[in-house]
Formats: structure tokens, C-alpha cells, sequence
């Protein structure tokens, strides 16, 4: 799973991008099976329940879940018409799971907004119309295929090309695919064309100095418009995080009350792009390590013990669960299990978000 960072030149994506890949670089011991391009970055996601977890159980390592950050440059106006870097550009959104879409909310005199002026709202039009049209010509190209095959009887053919016709009428009156309802089937046979305004949409709003909460009319204009149109929202000032990515953890804190800031905006971006993707938590607690597992909301047990190590989803036998809850009240998963309330699942178990698991495999 990987979200994609876009958005038209000078918003500040190289300037966030490297804020979030400086301060929290994964350490890539940890996550062998990813390989790391020069435009990709992992990120970790701060997760408080780990602290928690180990105020009860001391491992000797502690080891956060990640999501994994693609910086795709070169979006301009033209881009589904090869302007740019054009088709290329559109390949690598194509390949994501979620688009972080940054949008310049700052003025700065010095830094050349590429259409004169800062106006965040023409920004998400402009890319917006850009994937629109790029979902356009993908679906046209489908059609023909599936039209062919259709006409000779071909039953699945027939009902692909019903859906790529709805498709395309939705996209035709100018509203991405994300407003859309479509069911399971329906879903399931465009899955492979990539479409790229369907894929789930974070606003990133890179907002001044002096507007850290993102509450400026530029900001509450683009808050505004991600609610109605189901896109997540986050408000960040991407200089000031770059300056905090620069200094020692343990030495923030005195320029985050300056700021204003509980914490980095880093944090809640990363937390906020996780929830994106529509991925969640579960974590394992030894004296080994603490860990956060990452798995799709909806993931099953068995699948689940799958992402520790592949031989676990065929050897799973039961697992025993327990809730953060539960560690606070009564300290160990022993006394949990003693007040009776350790959970012993089976294969149809479908894992909680926070739930922290005990698998039993042959
Ligand atoms: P990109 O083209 O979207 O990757 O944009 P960059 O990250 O390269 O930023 C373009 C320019 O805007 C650079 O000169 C940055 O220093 C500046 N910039 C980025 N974020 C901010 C911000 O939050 N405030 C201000 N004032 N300048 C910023």
C-alpha cells in the first residue's frame, strides 16, 4: 500500500515530502521487502497506543507501523494531453493506492505561483480536471474492448461495459468518480484500470506560518470542499516542519509552543494518510518487541497473522486477544486472562483497529 504525493509545481510537495521522509526515516532493517526508490519514502506513524503498550510490557524494541510515500512531480494544466511530464506522471498516480494532493494555501511574494496567484481552489479544479480527463480516455479505451467482445454474446463483456458507460456519463457531467456509487460487482470490474479519481483523496493544505490550524479563508475554503466530496483534510505549513524535521526530537517541544503546535503536522499527515488508505493497526506485545502490524480495515485473522511472516496464514490455529483497555485494568495479559477476559478467536475473526494479538500457529 502506498499513497502518492501530487500537486502543481512551487505548492511545497518537494519541501514536505522531504520533511516527512528527513525526520522519520524508517529504519529499513525493519522492512526488508520494501525497496526504497529515490522518489520514495517511508514513513512512520505515530501511534500513542505504543507508548501506552509499554508503560506495561518492556521490549527491548519498539517498532511503529510505516506507509509508504511516493513523490510524483509534474503535474501542469495539459498533462492528460502529454503536457509536462505528462502520460508518465499519470502511469505513477495510476500505480497508488491513495493521492495526498498538496495545495498551496501560503502567500510569499517570493515564490512564483505557476498560474499568478495563489488560489488553492483553481489548483484542485485543475488537477482534478487533469485525472478526469485522463479517467476519460482509460474508460473510452476499455469500452472499445469490451464493446467488441459484447457484441459477440460475451456476458462479462456486457456487463463491464455497463459499467464503464456509467463511468463515463459520471465523468462527462464533470464529477469524479469518487461521488459514484457503485456496488461490489460493479466495483470489482473496473478494479483494474486504475481510475484514478476513484482512488481515496487526502487534501494536504500547506498553509502560512501564522495559520498552523488551517482556519484562514484559503484553508477553510479547501476544508470545506474535501468534506463534500469525501476527501480527507489536513492542515500543515511545510516550513515550519522542514525547520522541525531538522532538530533532535527531543528538542522540539520549545519550538512547537512557539508555533502553537501540539505537535509536528507531520504526525497527524501520516496518521491521516494510514486512515486514507483504509488501513489499520493491530499489534503484537513480547519482551522481544512492540509492534504495530499494518492491515485493510475488514482483514480476517488468519490473513492478518499473514502479514507477520506468509507460513502464518496457512498454520493459523486460534488467537488470543485483548484490548489496550484491558492491559490498563489489569497490567498483563496473564491477569487478563485470569479475570477471564482474554478473547480466543478463530479463523473467522475479522481484527479490530488497536486490538493486540497472540497468534497460535502449527
Ligand atoms: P514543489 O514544486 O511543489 O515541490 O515545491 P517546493 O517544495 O520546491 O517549494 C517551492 C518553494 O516554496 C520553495 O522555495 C519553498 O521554500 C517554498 N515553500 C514551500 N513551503 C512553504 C511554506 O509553507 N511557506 C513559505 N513561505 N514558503 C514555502
Amino acid at each position: 500500500m502506498e499513497a502518492g504525493i501530487v500537486g502543481l509545481p512551487n505548492v511545497g510537495k518537494s519541501t514536505l515530502f522531504n520533511a516527512l521522509t528527513e525526520s522519520k526515516s524508517a529504519a529499513s532493517e525493519n522492512y526488508p521487502f520494501c525497496t526504497i526508490e529515490p522518489n520514495e519514502g517511508v514513513i512512520t506513524v505515530p501511534d500513542d497506543r505504543l507508548d501506552k503498550i509499554t508503560t506495561y510490557i518492556t521490549p527491548q524494541k519498539v517498532i511503529p507501523a510505516v506507509v509508504k510515500l511516493v513523490d510524483i512531480a509534474g503535474i501542469v494544466k495539459g498533462a492528460s494531453e502529454g503536457e509536462g511530464l505528462g502520460n508518465k506522471f499519470l502511469s505513477h498516480i495510476r500505480a497508488v493506492d491513495a493521492i495526498l494532493q498538496v495545495v498551496r494555501c501560503f502567500e510569499d511574494p517570493d515564490v512564483i505561483h505557476v498560474s499568478g496567484q495563489v488560489d488553492p481552489m483553481a489548483d484542485i479544479e485543475t488537477i482534478e480536471m487533469e485525472l478526469m480527463l485522463a479517467d476519460i480516455e482509460s474508460l473510452q479505451s476499455a469500452q472499445q474492448k469490451a464493446g467488441k467482445t459484447a457484441r459477440s454474446g460475451n456476458k462479462e463483456a456486457i456487463e463491464r461495459l455497463a459499467v464503464i458507460d456509467k463511468c463515463l456519463a459520471h465523468l462527462e457531467s464533470e464529477t469524479p468518480l469518487r461521488k459514484l456509487e457503485l456496488t461490489e460487482p460493479e466495483e470489482k470490474c473496473i478494479r483494474s484500470f486504475g481510475l484514478m479519481t476513484l482512488k481515496p483523496l487526502l487534501y494536504v493544505a500547506n498553509v502560512s506560518e501564522d495559520d498552523v490550524e488551517g482556519t484562514s479563508e484559503l484553508a477553510t475554503k479547501v476544508r470545506e470542499y474535501a468534506a463534500g466530496v469525501g476527501a480527507g483534510f489536513v492542515a500543515v505549513c511545510a516550513s515550519i516542519e522542514s525547520e522541525l524535521a531538522e532538530v533532535p526530537a527531543e528538542d522540539r517541544g520549545e519550538m512547537l509552543d512557539a508555533y502553537g503546535l501540539k505537535e509536528p503536522a507531520l504526525n497527524v499527515l501520516a496518521r491521516e494518510a494510514y486512515r486514507t488508505l483504509g488501513l489499520q493497526s493491530y499489534f503484537t506485545a513480547g519482551e522481544k518487541e512492540v509492534r504495530a502490524w499494518t492491515v485493510p480495515v475488514g482483514t480476517a485473522a488468519p490473513q492478518a497473522a499473514g502479514v507477520i511472516h506468509t507460513d502464518f496464514e496457512k498454520t493459523f490455529i486460534r488467537v488470543n486477544v485483548f484490548t489496550l483497555d484491558d492491559l490498563v485494568e489489569h497490567g498483563s495479559e496473564n491477569e487478563i486472562k485470569n479475570a477471564g477476559k482474554l478473547r480466543v478467536e478463530g479463523k473467522a475473526y475479522i481484527v479490530q483497529d488497536g486490538d493486540i494479538c497472540h497468534f497460535l500457529c502449527n
